[in-house]
């Protein structure tokens, strides 16, 4: 518990400091255009318990998502049943985010990048998922439009695979993370406001374009879905940013920084609590 609040606090401070820095709302580099940036929404790790407040969200704001779902998550049939919902929202995409989800055990899975492969393939298959777009368990890595970065240097050689097989991978510019108990760390406006500086500061992989990583187990609560609901709102009524699907994600962008001899960098926003890349099971969210 006070694990939670020290998240919390810690998120508060920092999204002050954003919008702080940001220039408490003005605008930097001129007069601004209309939809200006681009900003995707995700969700990983579905099908579970938050998924149906989800789904309801998006049905109700109509405007796009990505599901990066996880076949294991799928076996309980009260989950099937979640996953069909996702099916049979037409503003819904899936995309493949592994099978097993490392099961849990994320180092000695990216030591094994033909596993990697394979488990990626299993959840195609058995998913029917129809292309090869994608998104590590626990890693931020992206291999798009000819280039490539790596948060954590453990998922290159299995990032490296799959972009060889056809893959195309995202990460995330900024994650909306959550405590150990699932509830969303932060509030729709402080999101928001974390969402304008990034974009304006260029600390996305694509100038201009915004990956936001969520998680279906955040929503498991109707005020979280109604948080969600007030970010979806907030980022509509912004005449600057369009909400789009991840099919509109260009595949070519401006040249990409000179790697260092550390390798790429890229500056991007710090999170807190529980994350994708601090992660707990996802299956402890399954009950
Ligand atoms: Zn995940």
């Amino acid at each position: 518990m006070r694990k939670e609040r020290r998240a919390i606090l810690k998120w508060g401070s920092t999204a002050a400091a954003a919008w702080f820095l940001a220039g408490c709302g003005r605008r930097p580099g001129g007069p601004p255009g209309r939809e200006r940036y681009s900003v995707y929404l995700t969700s990983d790790d579905g099908p579970l318990k938050g998924s149906p407040n989800l789904d309801a969200a998006i049905r109700e704001t109509k405007v796009p998502l990505t599901a990066f779902v996880v076949g294991k998550h799928a076996h309980p049939s009260l989950y099937r049943s979640y996953l069909e919902g996702y099916r049979n929202n037409p503003y819904i995409t899936l995309a493949n985010h592994s099978y097993t989800h490392a099961n849990g055990h994320y180092i000695d899975y990216y030591r094994h990048p033909m596993q990697v492969l394979a488990d990626f393939e299993k959840n195609r298959v058995v998913l029917g998922l129809g292309d090869r777009r994608g998104r590590l368990p626990g890693r931020d890595s992206w291999r798009l439009g000819g280039r490539a970065y790596d948060a954590d240097r453990s998922a290159t050689a299995a990032a490296d695979l799959l972009a060889s097989h056809g893959y195309t991978l995202y990460g995330w510019d900024l994650e909306w993370t959550h405590t150990h108990s699932g509830r969303p760390i932060g509030t729709a406006e402080e999101l928001y406001r974390r969402i304008k500086f990034q974009l304006h500061r260029g600390h996305t992989y694509t100038p201009g374009h915004l990956m936001l990583l969520m998680h279906d187990q955040m929503f498991g609560t109707l005020s979280a879905k109604m948080e969600l609901k007030r970010l979806i709102m907030l980022l509509k009524n912004d005449p600057q940013i369009r909400l789009r699907p991840l099919a509109d994600y260009p595949l070519s962008a401006p040249p990409y920084k000179v790697p260092t001899t550390k390798g790429p960098r890229l500056i991007k926003g710090r999170t807190t609590g529980v994350g994708e890349t601090t992660p707990i099971d996802p299956l402890r969210f399954s009950r």
